[in-house]
This record gives structure tokens, sequence and C-alpha cells, in this order.
């Protein structure tokens, strides 16, 4: 077993043992002989899929109890190199509303995305953003840099994007959607802050991002730190043998002490780089494994947004401080 497959497993079992309890309870229930008028959820919630584990994540905050949330991607997933399922491809036929990233994002999935937008509303929450404010320039293979959840003030208009397409569909909830938004929204402004205010901590020369591929250009522009990525803005490009030896050659003459591996790349190149750095005489350590285009495990602190960009954070300014 793969760790994918691993992973689906113990996702299938846990569902056996939830409709084992839904089971029970439904037959207590029954035993009591409960009127059915009795029930407390006559409300339907709305049916949403997202793409990334970040989108779900404003969705579970902003819906909260109005909305069932499928995610597509879980941790570890790649999305630019993604493609849809046909398990996948129900889930989006069966949702009301679909939030995706867009800005080519979500690269493999364009096609049946843009079948899904004629069908139900399908929102990409990077829409609210001015285009003037999004990366761009002639060396990224997208028209913009996709990452935007790296400039948690993105984020947060991701988050308004989210919390209108709801309440258009589902006006009846809009003063709810509004305040879940609001509750959020202050925790992604502590979280703009504490970023901000720890990334400076680290001393000024040994400010260097570099990571694998390039998911970080957001992140150094708001939080101002200069950023290196082995690949490019997609990791659907190749990466040669000319790219290695230059980031070496970077991380030699800059003297960087750290370099950071991604959990939904693997590691084999930034490890060649490492290895040559080591051959022209210069260590350098791996200061850790940094959320990219995919969130921690569910259930564990990373698992979240906020824990996310705060792992990152912290593990940034550990190794680098
Ligand atoms: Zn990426």
């Amino acid at each position: 077993m793969n760790v994918t497959t691993v992973r689906r497993f113990w996702k299938k079992s846990a569902a056996v043992v939830l409709l084992g309890v839904m089971m029970t309870v439904s037959a207590c229930a029954n035993n009591e002989k409960t009127p059915a008028s009795t029930s407390t959820s006559t409300e339907k919630e709305i049916k949403v899929t997202t793409t990334v584990g970040m989108i779900t994540d404003i969705v579970e905050n902003v819906g909260s109890t109005h909305v069932k949330v499928t995610g597509l991607m879980n941790a570890g997933v790649d999305p630019h190199l993604y493609k849809a399922s046909q398990g996948d491809i129900k889930k989006l036929d069966d949702a009301q509303i679909i939030f995706y990233n867009g800005l080519h994002l979500e690269g493999k999935m364009v096609e049946i995305l843009e079948k899904m937008g004629k069908q139900k509303p399908t929102v990409a929450v990077s829409d609210k953003i001015d285009r003037k404010a999004l990366r761009s320039g002639a060396e990224m293979e997208t028209e913009y840099d996709p990452h935007i959840w790296f400039n948690v003030k993105h984020w947060m208009k991701a988050t308004e994007q989210v919390r209108d397409s709801l309440s258009e569909l589902d006006p009846a909830h809009k003063e709810d959607y509004k305040n879940n938004a609001a509750a959020y929204l202050v925790k992604l402004q502590e979280l703009d802050r504490y970023a901000t205010e720890q990334i400076a901590l680290i001393p000024e020369a040994s400010r260097v991002l570099v990571t694998a591929h390039d998911a970080f250009g957001y992140f150094g522009d708001a939080y101002h730190i200069q950023v290196k990525g082995l690949q490019g803005i997609s990791t659907a490009s190749e990466y040669g043998s000319k790219d290695v030896s230059q980031l070496r050659d970077f991380l030699v003459e800059k003297k960087v002490k750290a370099v950071f591996v991604e959990s939904s790349v693997p590691k084999k190149s930034i490890e060649a780089v490492i290895q040559g750095a080591k051959e022209k005489g210069h260590q350098i350590q791996i200061g850790g494994e940094l959320f990219s285009d995919a969130m921690g495990k569910t259930g564990t602190p990373e698992g979240t947004y906020v824990g996310m960009v705060r792992h990152n954070v912290d593990t940034i300014v550990n190794a680098l401080k």
C-alpha cells in the first residue's frame, strides 16, 4: 500500500465506523419512539465541492453548519499535476456550488471546471483580487502566479469571495455567512501580523528562502524575504542540471545556511542542490518541511490554513534566525 492507498483505507474504515455509530444512534432513537417531527436537523446543507485544502478550510469556516464540504485534494497532493478521477467528477456533479483557486493552479482540471461552470456556480476564489496585485512576468509559465494564499491579505479577499458566493446561493443564511466570515477574517488579520513580525526577526542578510518550487513569491513580497525556487511556478515544468547548478552557485555565494523541502513536491530535487553545494565545500541544512500547495493532515495543527502558515513561518524563522 502506498501512502495514498493507506489514507483511503483509513478514510473508508472511519466511514464504516461512523456509519455503525449512526445506525446505533438511529436504532436507539427508534426504540424511544421519537416522532420524526422533533428532529433538529430539518434544514438541508448546501453541498460544496472544493479543490485544494486551503479553500476547503475557508468554506468550512464561513459556511459552518449550513454547508457540507467535500475537498478533492488532501495532504501532500500537488494541485498543478492533479487530474480529476471518476470519483471526483461525481463529487463535482453532486455539488450545488464549486470553489477552486483559479489562475491555472488546477492546470489539469481547466476543462472539467469550465464544463461545470455551465451547470452551476463554479467560482474561482482569486476573482476578487485586483489583477494588478498579482505577480506576473515573462518567466512564469502561466499568466499570473497562482499561489495567492501565501499573502494572507489575498486570502482574506478569497474569504470575501466565498462569503459573497454562498450568500448569493443561500440568501436565507446571509447574516450567518457574514458573521462567520468576519470572525475568520479577524484570525487572518492576526496571522498576517504574526508573519510580518516573525520574518522581521531574521537578520536581513540571511533573509533568503530557498525551496523546491516557486510557490513563495507572494510570501516573499508580503513579508520581505528573498525567495528562490528550483522549479518554476508550476511543478509541471521539468528542472534541469542548469537550474541545479545555478541555485547551487547562488547558495554558495550567499552562504545560505538552510533550504526547505515541500510536503507536496518530491525531496530529491532540493537534495541534488545540497549535494552540489557540499561538493563546493558549502554545508547546507534542510531547514524543515514547508506546506506549499497542500495543507498538513486533517486533525493536525497544519491541517488548517492558519496552522499551515504559522508552521511555515516558525520553521523558516527557526532555521534562518
Ligand atoms: Zn505550486
